[in-house]
């Protein structure tokens, strides 16, 4: 099957809208985003990209942030579901890549529970994106073999993960929906046994105009002397010590 073959009638496409910029699109999402009767899509997705929507398709924003993620989540399938099911030509659009972070395999299964045609189309991801934009190499071979990407959530109180494990396994973190936790990310990586001094990097609105980054230590960080603001990648490791501010 061609990626970019027109979407059929009664079909969805689940594509990632990348971080962004319009122009870092996949040509399949740029093609399919233009020739479709239906857009869903989540509140990261930006303008920009919105706005190459053909005129005359439906724009459905299917947001959730700060809202009650799993009955809306439902909501959403169901919504996914119903439109196909008229025959509407659905693209499901999600910031970054639609399985990183995404829920992009909860509707993908719920599809096809329904028996609904779909296909799928890979987006940069913000935790490689947002970096790139800063002048950090995610993976450079005088720092790292490995890498983890992370949600920042798990830094809550009710974390199960093995801190210290982490951090012997990787060099380099990258968070996603870190920014209101990074006093807290910060400290169990401290009580894990990380030094002070170990440098992270906040990228906000990577690709966007606003698009912002903050140097700075772990110590900081864990002292709440950070500002960080949503959306933003937060990565730590040596790798922020390689950082080229190529934009600058
Ligand atoms: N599926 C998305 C991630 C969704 S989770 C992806 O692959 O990129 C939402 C998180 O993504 C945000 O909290 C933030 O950490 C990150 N994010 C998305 N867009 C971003 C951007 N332009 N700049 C920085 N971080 C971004």
């Amino acid at each position: 099957m061609k990626l970019d073959a027109p979407i059929k009638a009664g079909e969805v496409a689940l594509v990632g809208a990348g971080p962004g910029d319009a122009c870092l699109l996949t040509l399949a999402a740029a093609k399919l985003i233009g020739d479709c009767d239906v857009i869903v899509y989540d509140a990261l997705v930006s303008e920009d990209v919105l706005n190459m929507a053909a005129v005359g398709s439906d724009l459905i924003e299917a947001g959730k942030r700060g809202g009650r993620p799993s009955a809306k989540q439902h909501d959403i399938c169901e919504t996914l579901i119903d439109l196909a099911k008229a025959g509407k030509r659905v693209v499901r659009l999600k910031g970054g890549d639609p399985f990183v972070f995404g829920r992009g395999g909860e509707e993908m299964r719920a599809l096809a529970a329904a028996t609904i045609r779909f296909r799928v189309i890979p987006g940069i991801t913000a935790g490689v994106a947002a970096p790139a934009m800063a002048g950090i190499p995610v993976t450079d071979r005088s720092v790292n073999a490995t890498l983890a990407f992370l949600t920042g959530h798990e830094a809550s109180e009710k974390s199960r993960m093995d801190w210290k494990a982490l951090t012997q396994a990787f060099p380099v973190l990258v968070f996603y929906m870190g920014a209101k936790n990074l006093p807290q990310i910060a400290n169990r990586l401290l009580e894990a046994g990380l030094a002070q001094q170990t440098s992270l990097a906040i990228i906000h609105a990577a690709t966007l105009d606003d698009e912002n980054t903050i140097i700075s230590t772990l110590e900081k960080a864990a002292r709440g002397e950070i500002t960080a603001h949503s959306p933003s990648i937060v990565i730590i490791g040596d790798v922020v010590n390689e950082r080229i501010s190529w934009k600058d």
